[in-house]
C-alpha cells in the first residue's frame, strides 16, 4: 500500500514537514496549497527536495468554490484553474483536489455542475493533469460522497474523477459502503482521518479535531476495506487537521501518522482475509493480548521511602539482581522493581512496565515494525534477555514470559541492610487460591501532546483496547483519564492527562503516577497495613457523610471505612473497596479490592482524592 500524508497534519516549515514524512517512511505527500506560499523555496526547489527525499508528490490542495456557479464566475473559476494547474507542472504534481462548493454556488443544478466540471477536465486535459473532486460536509449542495461520485460518473470525463475523505463520510453518519459501487480507477484519491464522537458543528469538528487512524471512534479498517473491494489502487494518505500536532514536534507526528497506517494496514488486511486486495496489504506479526502485569519499575534517587510503603503494604524484599543494582520486592503476583537510576527529576516514578505476552520475541517485533523505538538494555549472557520498547510518554514497556525466569536472577546476598527486619514486616498470612495479589492497574501520566499517540500505541503494540474517556475534577483542574484495557481485564492502564497547574511541581498533585494492586480483603489488609505504620492518604469526614447518603450503608462498614480512611464505589456489577498511600516523589500506591465483578476504578472517588493529595494531607 503506498502511504501519503498531506503537510497539513505536520508542524513546521513545508521543508521540515518533507523532511519529517520521509524520515517516517511515507512514500508521498499532498501538498497544502498555503504551505506552499508561505515557503521561500521555488516549486521547483521543492520538486527537487522531495525528489532527494525519495517522496512522490501525490496532490496539491484544495482549490475551492469552482462549480455551481453563472457564467461570469465560471470564467474566473477557470482562470484561478489554469494557473494552479501551470503551479502543478513545475511541482510535478498530476492530481488537484476540488472541494465541493461552500460559498458561491448559487444553483442547485446538476446537469450545470456536470458541465462545468467537463469544462475543468478539459483545462486539466491540455495540461495534463487531473482533478479529484470532493463532497465536503457542509457542502453548499454538494455534501455526500454519493453526490460527488453521481456528478463525476455523469462528466464521464478521463480528467475527472472523485475524493473519498473519510471525514467528510463518517461525520454525516454516511454509510461508506457504497464506496464499493464506485469504480476504483475513478477514485483519484483517498484521505483518511479518525475522529472522537463529539457533538458539535461538524466544520469546527473537521478543522481541530481529526486525529490519525486508530485514535478516534471510528471504524477505518472497515473503510479501507471498502476502498480495496471497490479496487482502488492508488496512495492512501492522511488528512488530519488537529490543533495539537501543528504544534508539537513534527518528527514525532509523522512516526505517529505512519504508525496508524501500518496499523491500518494490518488490520484491513485481516478484514479482507482469504479475499485479495487489489495491492499489497503489509500485515504485522500477531499478538494476542497480554495475559497479566509482570512486574512495575519504580526509577529515581532515594528510594526508600518507597520501600517503607511496599514493606508496610504486605511486600517481601526478593534480594538484588547479581549485576544490576536494582531491587525487587513481591507479594504474590506483584512485583516490583526498585532502580536507584537517576532519572530527569530525580524523583521517583514509574520508569517500566512488563507485560506478560505468549511470545515475547513476536511482540517485539510487532512493536518495532510499528516504529516504537527499542530500549537497549544491558545483559550478561546466562540472564533472561528481555525486549522493550519505549511508549511515548517515555515508560518503558518490557515483553515478558509467563515463565518469570529473570526472578531467580535476584537474592539476598549476605549482609543486605535492606533485608534487616524483613521477617517481622513481610505479610505471612497464605493466600486462599484465587485470590492472590497482583497489579490491579497502573496510572500513568501523559504529556498533554501525546496522549492519542499514546492511545495509538498501546493499542497497536499491546492490543489494548480503549475504553471511554473521563475528566475528573481536581482543585486545580480536569484530569483526563483514559483506560486501556486487554479483553479480560487482566491488564489495565490508565492515561491521565493533568492541566498545567496540576503537572506543577509543588502544586500538591505533581505529575503523578500510581500502581494499584488487587488484594482480596480490603479491610484486613489495611488493618495489617495500618499495624506496620503505613501512611495512608487521608479522607475528609465529608466524604462518608456523603458515602451514607449516597449508598445504604451498614452503619458498621461505614465506621471501618472512616476509620481505616478507605474508599468505597458500586457499579451494577458489584462493590468497590479502595484506599491510597501518601505519595512518594511522582509516585503513589492504591490497594483495591473488586467484589462481585465491579469493573471500574472508583472514579467518583478520584475528586476526593485529588483534593485530598492537593491539601497535602497524607
Ligand atoms: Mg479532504
Ligand atoms: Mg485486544
Amino acid at each position: 500500500m503506498r502511504t501519503s500524508i498531506a503537510t497539513v497534519c505536520l508542524s513546521g516549515t513545508l521543508e521540515a514537514k518533507l523532511r519529517a514524512a520521509a524520515a517516517a517512511g511515507f512514500d508521498g505527500v499532498e501538498i497544502f496549497e498555503p504551505d506552499l506560499v508561505a515557503a521561500p523555496q521555488s516549486p521547483e526547489q521543492i520538486r527537487e527536495l522531495a525528489a532527494q527525499l525519495g517522496l512522490s508528490l501525490d496532490l496539491y490542495q484544495p482549490f475551492r468554490d469552482f462549480e455551481g456557479v453563472p457564467q461570469a464566475d465560471l470564467e474566473n473559476g477557470l482562470r484561478r484553474a489554469r494557473a494552479k494547474f501551470e503551479l502543478m507542472g513545475r511541482l510535478g504534481i498530476d492530481t488537484m483536489l476540488l472541494c465541493s462548493n461552500v460559498g458561491t454556488a448559487t444553483l442547485d443544478d446538476d446537469d450545470l455542475v456536470v458541465e462545468q466540471l467537463r469544462r475543468l477536465g478539459d483545462l486539466a486535459a491540455d495540461h495534463g493533469v487531473r482533478v479529484a473532486y470532493e463532497a465536503l460536509a457542509w457542502g453548499r449542495y454538494v455534501s455526500t460522497y454519493e453526490h460527488a461520485w453521481r456528478l463525476v460518473r455523469r462528466a464521464d470525463h478521463p480528467a475527472i474523477g472523485t475524493c473519498i475523505d473519510s471525514f467528510h463520510i463518517l461525520s454525516r453518519g454516511g454509510d461508506p459502503r457504497g464506496i464499493e459501487d464506485i469504480r476504483g480507477d475513478k477514485i483519484f484519491v483517498v484521505q483518511l482521518a479518525d475522529a472522537p464522537l463529539l457533538s458539535m458543528d461538524v466544520l469546527s469538528w473537521s478543522r481541530h479535531h481529526r486525529v490519525f487512524p486508530g485514535q478516534g471512534a471510528w471504524d477505518l479498517p472497515a473503510f479501507l476495506a471498502h476502498l480495496m473491494r471497490a479496487d482502488y489502487l492508488g496512495p492512501v494518505s492522511l488528512e488530519v487537521f488537529n490543533d495539537t500536532f501543528r504544534q508539537t514536534d513534527v518528527e514525532r507526528t509523522a512516526l505517529d501518522a505512519m504508525r496508524s497506517l501500518r496499523w491500518l494496514e494490518d488490520r484491513t488486511a485481516a478484514l479482507l482475509g482469504a479475499n485479495p486486495a487489489p495491492v499489497h496489504l503489509a500485515t504485522l506479526p500477531r499478538v494476542e493480548d497480554p495475559t497479566g502485569v509482570d512486574f512495575v519499575e519504580i526509577r529515581g534517587e532515594h528510594l526508600e521511602p518507597v520501600e517503607t510503603l511496599l514493606r508496610c503494604l504486605g511486600f517481601t524484599y526478593a534480594g538484588t539482581h547479581r549485576t544490576k543494582d536494582v531491587r525487587l520486592w513481591e507479594l504474590d503476583e506483584a512485583r516490583i522493581i526498585i532502580n536507584e537510576t537517576p532519572t530527569d527529576s530525580g524523583r521517583p516514578a514509574v520508569a517500566a512496565i512488563g507485560f506478560i505476552v505468549d511470545d515475547p520475541q513476536r511482540s517485539a517485533a510487532r512493536a518495532q515494525a510499528l516504529g516504537a523505538p527499542v530500549v537497549a538494555r544491558r545483559s550478561q549472557a546466562d540472564e533472561a534477555v528481555l525486549q522493550a520498547v519505549r511508549a511515548p510518554d517515555g515508560t518503558e514497556v518490557f515483553f515478558c514470559s509467563s515463565s518469570n525466569a529473570w526472578i531467580a536472577e535476584f537474592a539476598i546476598k549476605d549482609g543486605d541492610p535492606v533485608a534487616a527486619g524483613q521477617t517481622d514486616a513481610a505479610d505471612t498470612s497464605v493466600p486462599e487460591a484465587g485470590s492472590r495479589h497482583r497489579v490491579d492497574h497502573v496510572n500513568l501520566d501523559q504529556p498533554w501532546q501525546r496522549q492519542e499517540e499514546g492511545l495509538l500505541f498501546l493499542s497497536a503494540v499491546l492490543s489494548l483496547d480503549p475504553q471511554p474517556s473521563l475528566d475528573v475534577a481536581s482543585p486545580l483542574g480536569l484530569v483526563r483519564s483514559q483506560v486501556m484495557r486487554s479483553h479480560d481485564g487482566a491488564v489495565r492502564l490508565a492515561l491521565n492527562v493533568a492541566p498545567p497547574m496540576v503537572r506543577r511541581a509543588g502544586s500538591g498533585l505533581g505529575q503523578v503516577q500510581h500502581i494499584a494492586f488487587s488484594c482480596p480483603d480490603l479491610i484486613a489488609f489495611a488493618r495489617r497495613a495500618r499495624t506496620r505504620g503505613l501512611k495512608f492518604l487521608g479522607v475528609s469526614d465529608n466524604y462518608y457523610d456523603d458515602l451514607s447518603a449516597r449508598f445504604d450503608l451498614p452503619a458498621d462498614l461505614l465506621g471501618t471505612l472512616r476509620d481505616l480512611d478507605l474508599l468505597y464505589d458500586r457499579d451494577d456489577r458489584g462493590e468497590f473497596l479502595h484506599f491510597y498511600t501518601a505519595t512518594v516523589g511522582e509516585v503513589f500506591l492504591e490497594v483495591v479490592q473488586r467484589i462481585d465483578g465491579y469493573d471500574g476504578y472508583g472514579a467518583p472517588n478520584a475528586p476526593v482524592r485529588l483534593a485530598a493529595q492537593h491539601a497535602g494531607r497524607a
